[in-house]
């Protein structure tokens, strides 16, 4: 059989065919998108068409002699595969017309089948005895428009501040000794401060630029040289200088805060204890007022009430230390004292121990520590007093009255610094994800015996589904954490009880896929991933800790789903708790009236590809959550169990609700974000990213959406080639966008992504 028995249109399908029928495992579904695509291709005449869905029949498939001679024809074409098209199989088939016909037009339905049916050439270039281009990349994206896109409004800032980490002073090595490593980091941080980085936050007058949002930037970027440059940075001028800033006043801004941010005062924020760490109001050490001296004495009472992990404890001439403050005998709660802890020659005052943690798993650069106080005065005038005070007349006074209330409302201005260690624990996940696929770029590994050339790692299905729906989520969390340091900062917003809650859930599950992204890209280096010279192994080992400290994951992850249900909570103990039962069944009921079979086993691409069906999906997963919860609780206090007890019965399913409401806050910021980009084809590029973290983060809980009824085994089967097609599709563009993280080249040290 020759060309001359095909048309030119025909023609072009005989490359899709030879693919499709060369397993013999043609789906049905499959099937279906054929026949779909040969139906609406307009360049076909029905003779035409007749031919070519003579050939889809399974019961007949077509003999060995004519897919023989579809394979002769397409060898004799001489033409090349190209691997790095954006579509190759689409344009290898027109390249073969080409060769024996006109020139004819590209065919958008053999597109369709390419993208439908997921076909990548790794699937079928051992079919073809061509030549074949092998190229890693596409080129179709520009990773500088891509980063450009990323800094947003803080591109300046955060140029210059890549071109300060290039200093030798930040070139990475392996510093294993505890002590050297912690001295260097401690050079870097004063460098950084002497650039007036440690200030960037603090108010103009105190020789910062009010510039929160482009310190949370550099606080990620930091983590490309070191993850115990970003620790110790965040607690020097975050922690230690953002509690002077943040529940001090003026007198201890004018007093401290210029010295802080030159790094000329080191400090350390001691709230943890030994004792009492995700428990903070539990703390035992006690800041009890003397009248007549007009001092505090801060004290450790008890054995384990000394305070631990202290971060800078080593290095620090200070300490803002969290103490139960008692005023007239009276316990006030929880309040921040600033305390020396040592003279300018470095030794410790008197009443003051400090002990050395040790090494640790990571962030070995950082002298965290053990602090003890016996009976240490400091003047009254060191009582951060910006939510209560003592006044001329030795009382107390707050102007939040509720002890609770006042706490709660000292701890949310620290926010920043929990939104500032997910934004380094996706710094971190970004790094290792460029290892890793840079690598897996390069390396090769097996090949079927046609090929003379091993396949790249990243031309497996297997590793793109790994690493893709990882980079995607490094995406929506990078934009999602922007729009959350931009609530977080607007001044017109002073309520920011919403942000905090907010917060508390994305630290959790960000801080978590850093972890798994990490450990991921570990494996997919193989053995080089295990090299400290490669970098993934310290990221681990810093990365590990950022889902304990600046709160705990699964306490954070109650708060958050707490902070869900506290529009409800007020009518926990009340009659009126039925009404907002009644509101929320209504509200649930009217969604799943939508829910029909219809729906269930709605599995076409534009239906499974509308951000409309992903927000309905997300959304009815927290509503459901929240409805059932409350349910529950209704139900354990209605039998007169106390609403504490009530809680912990519901503790599980309250995490599954925190990081339900997290990813469905973090798709619909990524998704207003979208909205606003004006040059389409990075709109769709970055659409496609929010598809992909959708439908994944879908996949993942399956069983629950399966359980609800709410998808069908076909739809959930459909969503999961859908990921996987979604991978292979962004293939072609993982290089750009790994290199759209902007992670300069003076940083990026490991030898197996260079
Ligand atoms: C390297 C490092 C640096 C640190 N730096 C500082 C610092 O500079 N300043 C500072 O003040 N602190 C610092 N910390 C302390 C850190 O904030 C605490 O470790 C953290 O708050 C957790 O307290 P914990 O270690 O006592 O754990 P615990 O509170 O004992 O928690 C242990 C486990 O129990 C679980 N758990 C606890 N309560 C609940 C609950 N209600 N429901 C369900 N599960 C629960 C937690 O999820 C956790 O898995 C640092 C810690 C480390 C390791």
């Amino acid at each position: 059989m020759t060309k001359e028995n095909y048309t030119a249109q025909v023609l072009q399908y005989i490359p899709v065919f030879y693919i499709i029928w060369s397993d013999d495992l043609l789906s049905a579904s499959e099937i279906n998108v054929v026949e779909n695509a040969i139906s609406n291709d307009v360049t076909l005449s029905s003779n035409d068409k007749k031919q070519l869905k003579a050939w889809m029949n399974v019961k007949n498939p077509p003999k060995n002699e004519l897919f023989k001679s579809w394979k002769q024809l397409i060898i004799n074409s001489g033409v090349k595969l190209v691997e790095h098209e954006t579509y190759p199989l689409t344009a290898f088939s027109q390249k073969v017309v080409s060769h024996y016909h006109k020139d004819i037009s590209y065919n958008d339905q053999i597109k369709s089948i390419e993208i439908n049916l997921g076909i990548q050439p790794n699937h079928y270039s051992h079919l073809f005895d061509v030549h074949i281009d092998l190229e890693k990349k596409s080129s179709q994206y520009s990773a500088k428009t891509i980063d450009t896109i990323l800094k947003g409004k803080h591109a300046k800032a955060i140029d210059s501040f890549r071109a300060v980490l290039s200093d030798p002073i930040f070139s990475w090595e392996v510093r294993r000794n505890k002590e050297e490593f912690r001295n260097h980091v401690l050079k870097q941080v004063e460098f950084l401060a002497g650039k007036g980085y440690g200030a960037m936050a603090y108010p103009e007058a105190y020789g910062g630029t009010n510039d929160m949002e482009g310190y949370a930037y550099i606080f990620e970027n930091m983590m490309w040289a070191d993850g115990s440059l970003s620790i110790k940075f965040g607690v020097q001028f975050g922690l230690f200088g953002g509690s002077i800033q943040k529940l001090g006043t003026k007198k201890h801004h004018d007093k401290y805060l210029n010295d802080t941010g030159k790094a000329e005062l080191l400090g350390c924020f001691a709230m943890t204890e030994t004792g009492h760490g995700s428990n903070v109001r539990g703390i035992k050490t006690t800041a009890t007022y003397n009248k007549d001296s007009e001092t505090i004495v801060i004290h450790t009472p008890g054995k384990n009430d000394n305070k631990e992990y202290i971060g800078n404890a080593i290095h620090s001439k200070m300490a803002s230390v969290f103490a139960q403050l008692i005023v007239n005998g009276k316990n006030e709660g929880v309040h921040a004292i600033l305390v020396p802890l040592r003279n300018e020659a470095h030794e410790l005052l008197p009443g003051i121990t400090v002990e050395d943690n040790g090494y640790k798993l990571g962030l070995n650069g950082v002298d965290n520590g053990k602090i003890w106080f016996n009976q240490v005065e400091v003047p009254k005038e060191n009582l951060l007093n910006k939510y209560g005070t003592i006044l001329a007349n030795g009382d107390y006074y707050s102007e939040i009255k509720n002890p609770n209330k006042r706490f709660f409302t000292m701890l949310g201005t620290l926010v920043g610094g929990r939104i500032c260690v997910a934004r380094a624990g996706l710094g971190g996940a970004k790094f290792a994800l460029t290892v890793a696929i840079k690598h897996a770029l390069k390396r090769r590994q097996f090949n079927d015996s046609v090929k003379i050339q091993e396949d790249l790692l990243m031309d497996y299905p297997s590793h793109q589904l790994r690493l893709t729906p990882l980079v995607a989520c490094a995406y929506v969390y990078h934009i999602t954490l922007d729009k959350m340091m931009a609530l977080y900062c607007d001044e017109s917003q002073p309520d920011k009880r919403q942000v905090e809650t907010q917060v508390a859930g994305l630290k959790s599950i960000i801080t978590w896929y850093a972890n798994d992204a990490i450990q991921e890209c570990r494996e997919a280096c193989g053995g080089k991933g295990y090299l400290l010279e490669n970098r993934i192994a310290d990221l681990k080992g810093d990365v590990d800790i950022f889902t304990t400290f600046e709160g705990d994951n699964n306490v954070l992850l109650q708060l958050a789903a707490k902070g869900v249900l506290s529009d409800f909570k007020a009518e926990f103990n009340s009659a009126g708790f039925s009404t907002v039962l009644k509101l929320l069944s209504s509200q649930l009921s009217d969604k799943l009236s939508t829910i029909n079979p219809l729906y269930t086993n709605k599995t076409d691409k534009d239906h499974l590809y509308n951000p409309k069906f992903h927000v309905h999906a997300l959304e009815h997963r927290t509503r459901r959550l929240t409805y059932t919860i409350a349910m529950r609780i209704r139900g354990y206090i209605k039998k007169g169990i106390p609403s504490y007890q009530a809680f912990l019965k519901v503790q599980t399913h309250l995490m599954t609700l925190g990081k339900a409401y997290s990813a469905e806050l973090a798709y619909k910021s990524f998704i207003a974000h979208n909205d606003t980009m004006t040059d389409p084809e990075y709109k769709a590029l970055f659409e496609k990213l929010g598809t992909l973290y959708a439908l994944h983060e879908i996949r993942k809980d399956a069983s629950w959406y399966l359980e609800q009824g709410y998808i069908s085994g076909t739809k959930s089967k459909a969503i999961r080639q859908r990921v996987e097609r979604l991978c292979t599709e962004l293939r072609p563009h993982l290089n750009s966008l790994v290199d759209g993280f902007g992670i300069p080249d003076h940083l990026m040290t490991a030898p197996i992504a260079n």
